[in-house]
């Protein structure tokens, strides 16, 4: 199978078994969003959820959290691991966004990768999920994924972001980011994976 020919039939198995595919993390606003994605940085949206839960009761504003404070911040966050540098990064984001961007979290990549501890990835999740704007967040599943399913073999980011971009549709962008992350979660761990019980490295393998 070829790369076109590979790429759709990911596609069109992914539609097949995440037919509706939602970001697991809850937010309520874009700000929460970017909270939320802040804190899932090496930590399972289950966990964030159940800290967000307790939190956005407390502070869900800019300014909220800057009242909360870092000492406090990183007491409720604690659960999600490296808790000072993300309580560190939530609190100068909170105040970028009050003193430059009027309390609005901003809309552009740029403005959002200038935000303290968000990173390409972070951004392209507020970008899509946020801003309809046409985005393709890759995290280690979708990495591994990418590899594996030889699309693009890289351990750069931004490559394999790039060449998934060049084979699937822009409009399946936002839903395939979340299709994928449900994938690898559910068929492709980092150490043991079984090819037999693998829709699409069965199929890829009948191929060969
Ligand atoms: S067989 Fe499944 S688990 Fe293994 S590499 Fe392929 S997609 Fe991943």
């Amino acid at each position: 199978m070829n790369h076109s020919e590979k790429s759709k039939f990911i596609l069109s198995k992914l539609n097949e078994l995440f037919p509706n595919p939602q970001i697991e993390l809850n937010f309520s606003d874009t700000f929460t969003c970017l909270v939320a994605v802040m804190l899932s940085a090496q930590c399972t949206d289950v966990v964030v959820n159940t800290v967000t839960h307790k939190l956005f009761n407390i502070a869900k504003t800019p300014q909220n959290i800057i009242d909360l404070g870092e000492d406090r911040l990183k007491s409720i966050i604690l659960p999600c691991g490296f808790f000072n540098v993300k309580s560190k990064h939530i609190v100068d984001t909170a105040r970028i966004i009050l003193e430059k961007h009027g309390g609005q979290v901003p809309s552009t990549f740029a403005e959002l990768e200038a935000l303290p501890g968000v990173g390409h990835k972070t951004a392209s999740v507020i970008m899509g999920q946020c801003f309809n704007t046409p985005a393709f967040p890759v995290d280690t599943h979708i990495a591994r994924l990418a590899n594996r399913w030889d699309l693009e073999k890289s351990r750069n980011v931004r490559k394999i972001e790039d060449s998934l971009k060049k084979l699937f549709p822009v409009d399946a962008w936002k839903s395939l980011h979340v299709q994928l992350i449900l994938y690898g979660r559910k068929f492709c761990p980092a150490k043991k994976h079984v090819v037999e019980n693998c829709p699409i490295c069965l199929k890829f393998s009948e191929n060969i």
